[in-house]
């Protein structure tokens, strides 16, 4: 069964075509700069890259150029639509409607168009793309996989702020969580690789890159995380300020009249590393700064360690006790400096980090020591493997 697997992001679509069957990526790319001039798709088929100029106003025609693509290239391996068997979107926002993936109908588009006031630059791109697709392949099954299905399982107590209950009655303020589909895959490998059932294990897995959060799951099912009702929330992260004090905003929004719009765009995209270091939201160049001797790289980097191990500890206390700590994403699985920031102190918690067990970059390994009660697993993340399992399994039910 090949599944193409689609991720409209907020300013790019990135698309995979596996073979189910034998696991094989067929072809994967990446439209960039949609809605401006000198968009791009950048095209990979059997280890070939291609970078192709288009004119992409929006999302629908990103699709539409990868669909040509997937058929029409030389190198092309498919040659008819008809062999896409079914396709799998990402969607950054589901709500309260969804805590599972599922099979795209009429009503599932209209919930996913409610949702896109918590996902303005996510939701609507992604609609675009499923539309697109019913038009070019209307016989083909398209299966949605949110984002914020796997926090679903969070109870009330978690996932309510402590504010007047009535603006989660009228607005349904409260939070969703973000990074769902990689905090379940990690999970589940981590099952894997410790040889367990995932219902007898508590984990807290660390999603680290960009965008950060850190979820606890509890027996299977993600009971907390850090993500708010936007991905603003928990930890400090590339351009984003993580949590804060909430009358601090209110406090430089009027010092400083700002407009909302201002403000969340400090927050957005002023903050976080960048902020911070005043140099680069990449933690490479930080690191690289910092070794230089340059005193506020230094403080952003020590700061997300920080703010990683603070939720760690939380996490421990709320579930009482972990299994094993899941590092994930661009810096969980390739900074082998991060971990001792995180992990360092915390023996007498029987978390004991070992830097020379993580040194094979690009594969699952177990980076604690063998003294350590609480296994450290680095697990690279594959959300697209995720998103075509669960297409896969609800299109073979049909
Ligand atoms: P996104 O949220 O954009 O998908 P990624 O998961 O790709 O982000 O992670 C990007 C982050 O990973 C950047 O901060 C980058 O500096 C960091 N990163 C990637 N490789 C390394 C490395 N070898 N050492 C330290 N940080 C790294």
């Amino acid at each position: 069964m090949n599944i193409l697997v689609v991720n409209a992001g907020s300013s790019s679509l990135k698309y995979q075509l596996l073979d189910m069957d034998t696991g094989e990526l067929l072809a994967k790319g990446l439209c960039e700069r949609g809605g401006y001039e000198n968009a791009v798709q950048k095209h990979r088929v059997a280890k070939h890259d291609k970078v192709i100029a288009r004119q992409m106003r929006d999302h629908r025609d990103a699709i539409g150029y990868v669909l040509n693509t997937l058929i029409n290239d030389p190198d092309a391996p498919i040659s008819d639509l008809s062999e896409i068997h079914a396709v799998g979107h990402r969607i950054v926002s589901g709500g309260e409607f969804f805590s599972r993936s599922c099979l795209v109908d009429d009503d599932v588009i209209e919930k996913i168009a409610i949702c896109s006031e918590l996902a303005p630059l996510h939701n609507p791109g992604a609609l675009q793309v499923i539309d697109a697709c019913r038009l070019f392949m209307p016989h083909t099954p398209q299966v949605t996989v949110f984002d914020t299905a796997y926090f679903q399982s969070i109870p009330p107590k978690a996932f309510l702020y402590g504010l007047p209950l009535r603006y989660y009655e009228k607005y349904k303020i409260r939070k969703y969580g973000a990074h769902g589909t990689s905090h379940r895959y990690v999970a589940a490998r981590a099952a894997q690789m410790l040889g367990k059932p995932l219902e007898e294990l508590k984990l807290i897995t660390c999603h680290l890159g960009n965008g950060s959060s850190v979820t606890a799951v509890d027996k299977g099912v993600a009971v907390d995380t850090s993500m708010g009702m936007t991905p603003l929330d928990g930890l400090i992260m590339g351009t984003r300020c993580g949590s804060v004090d909430p009358a601090v905003i209110t406090y430089i929004m009027r010092k400083e009249s700002l407009t909302p719009d201002e403000m969340e765009n400090i927050m957005n995209r002023e903050s976080g590393l960048y902020g911070i270091s005043g140099l680069s939201n990449d933690l490479r160049e930080i690191r690289r700064e910092a070794e230089m001797g340059n005193e506020r790289a230094n403080l952003a980097y020590e700061m997300f360690g920080y703010a990683v191990k603070k939720y760690i500890g939380q996490y421990f206390a709320t579930m009482a006790g972990c299994d094993a700590i899941i590092l994930t994403a661009g810096i969980g699985e390739n900074c082998t400096r991060m971990p001792r920031m995180i992990f360092d102190g915390l023996e007498p918690m029987g978390i004991i980090y070992d830097p020379e067990k993580n040194c094979q970059r690009g594969m699952e390994r177990v980076v604690s020591s063998d003294e350590s009660r609480i296994k450290i697993l680095v697990i690279p993340t594959n959300e697209e493997w995720m998103i075509a399992q669960d297409t896969k399994e609800i299109v073979e039910a049909l």
